[in-house]
């Protein structure tokens, strides 16, 4: 009975003992995705069309990306350079551009009316040779059915009329508001039709170089677009009925090597940039989705991470972002809201202090190491008038009279944390968090608040506002004159001042720190460039060069996490 126990007890810690070999401790968080989609033009940066022309690869495919975000071919071209257009009449330029506005004089037109032909094609390789027998055919895929159009002309009644005279069976024809055209760059030849209306959008894959006896992919494929090349594939979307959105469909780790060389600098040592790569990547995952609403996850401009594709990228970027692949920055098993600014300027902040909502591991901490290295705005100060806040204030929407006081309070980092303006009506406008760090920013007055980590205070050559026997009316220091030990003195800004008085000699102290500043001008100072919470780039940079790995780097600047 005492053996037989004893055996199952074994079993069960032999059991256990399995368990804990075949399932390591997964990661804290498992990838959702493998492709990332980025927007690279949208919203008011949306194109009438977008060329793309092969860097490294062998022609193209066209199709669609599924749900899964994978991408499900239907047809190909071997050209190296094509243009994707919105199915509108465009007019080719004399200098081999494309434009919805016809020019008074143009090399060339791609009319939306064409040719449909009558002919049902079985699949996309009988379109392909039934296109081919007709000058000016190509093939259209719409709403899953395959076609042929011939031509293309800017009008139904001239498509109509060229029915007649080429004796075609077929009718005018022009696609919907959703319909992409691609053309072979710098022509007006129609290569590829897709209108498949909101169901699926058009997306093109440059083809990877291929060894053609071994099958193998010898070189991956990249791709120009608009001066900058790229990983991945590109999808082209008319949201709006009209011009496209381009969304660049990339791998995970392709991605965040086109945003590590231009977050970062490029050849920054590599510990540095492999915790930018940490941030980079968990900030995007985390994120996913930031922008679905126009059908991608993150866009490619600061608002999200700067991602300029490969063009920046160095050996040292690249090696960061492999050297880190698949890590994550965790806190408490989720994934940190990792984010970064240029420079701290000596301290960072807690995120509540700025942002909203308070965060565990983005607490402020005191930097010892960015002063090590030039961030280009290590200090940084501006003289306001008040005038100047006045016309800011008023500039930015504020109903304020003119301003005669400031109140600034500060955090326990010593950063800005709220800014009171209060106007000769005695009616107060108070800032918070980031916008006490940017009310004060005006480009059209060249005066600017960079970071969070300023301190504002009267200008010191304007004097300050005193009250003499008189609590309504304050007089400027500089008006006011004592009898001190070396004869009669101005009493400036600050500092102590013997006075007489009916008992002798007396010190005073005249201060213009006080909560309340009142004053005709007000001074700047501060260091630092961006919002000030989690890393500063500049002091991973600093960190670097110290010798810290980016491990290191990444637990200075967030409290408490862990990279898994
Ligand atoms: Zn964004």
């Amino acid at each position: 009975m005492l053996k037989k126990l004893h055996r199952s007890a074994l079993l069960i810690i032999i059991a256990f003992a399995l368990l804990f070999v075949a399932h390591p401790r997964s990661s804290a968080y498992s990838v959702p995705v493998e492709t990332i989609r980025i927007g690279l033009f949208y919203g008011s940066n949306e194109l009438s069309s977008s060329n793309l022309a092969i860097r490294y690869g062998s022609g193209y495919r066209f199709g669609w990306y599924n749900s899964s975000r994978e991408f499900v071919p239907i047809a190909s071209t071997s050209e190296t350079q094509i243009t994707m257009m919105k199915d509108k009449n465009m007019y080719l330029t004399w200098s081999s551009t494309y434009t919805d506005e016809k020019p008074s004089s143009y090399a060339g037109a791609v009319g939306c009316y064409h040719i449909l032909l009558d002919r049902l094609p079985a699949d996309y390789t009988e379109a392909c040779e039934l296109a081919s027998q007709f000058s000016g055919g190509f093939v259209g895929y719409y709403n899953g059915t395959w076609r042929v159009c011939v031509g293309s002309y800017e009008s139904a009644a001239a498509a109509e009329d060229a029915i007649v005279e080429r004796d075609f069976i077929g009718s005018a024809f022009s696609a919907s508001s959703s319909c992409i055209v691609v053309v072979k760059t710098g022509t007006t030849n129609i290569l590829f039709e897709f209108d498949c209306g909101s169901s699926s959008h058009f997306a093109v894959q440059p083809a990877d170089v291929v060894d053609p006896d071994t099958g193998e992919v010898t070189t991956r494929a990249q791709a120009w677009c608009k001066g900058r090349s790229y990983y991945g594939g590109f999808q082209y979307t008319r949201l709006s009925g009209n011009d496209i959105t381009v969304v660049n469909f990339v791998g995970l780790e392709d991605y965040i090597k086109g945003v590590v060389p231009y977050e970062s600098g490029a050849t920054w040592p590599i510990e540095a940039l492999k915790a930018q790569a940490l941030c980079a990547r968990t900030y995007a995952v985390r994120n996913l989705g930031n922008h679905s609403s126009r059908g991608f996850d993150l866009c490619n401009t600061t608002d999200c991470q700067v991602y300029f594709g490969t063009n920046g990228a160095t050996d040292v970027s690249d090696r960061a972002v492999e050297e880190t692949a698949g890590k994550f920055v965790v806190y408490n098993g989720e994934l940190c809201d990792t984010v970064y600014h240029s420079s701290d300027g000596g301290a960072t902040e807690d995120s509540e202090n700025v942002f909203y909502s308070a965060l565990p591991y983005l607490r402020g901490v005191v930097d010892p190491y960015e002063s090590t290295v030039n961030t280009g705005y290590s200090s940084w100060s501006y003289t306001y008038t008040a005038d100047d806040i006045t016309w800011i204030l008023q500039n930015k929407g504020y109903n304020c009279a003119q301003i005669v006081s400031v109140t600034p309070t500060y955090t326990r980092m010593g950063n800005i944390y709220s800014l009171k303006f209060k106007d000769e009506n005695g009616k107060t406008f108070t800032f918070s968090r980031s916008s006490a760090g940017s009310i004060l920013y005006s480009s059209t007055l060249k005066k600017y608040t960079h970071s969070q980590r300023f301190t504002i205070d009267i200008a010191n050559d304007n004097g300050i506002q005193l009250y003499v026997n008189d609590a309504n009316n304050p007089v400027n220091s500089n008006e006011l004159y004592a009898i001190g030990s070396s004869g009669t003195q101005a009493i400036g800004s600050a500092g102590s001042y013997y006075v007489l008085t009916g008992s002798g000699a007396e010190e005073i102290e005249v201060r213009n720190s006080g909560p309340e500043l009142i004053a005709d001008a007000y001074v700047v100072s501060g260091s630092g460039w961006g919002h000030n919470v989690g890393m500063s780039q500049y002091g991973a940079l600093a960190m670097a060069n110290l010798g810290f790995t980016c491990e290191e780097i990444i637990k200075f600047y967030f409290t408490g996490v862990s990279i898994e």
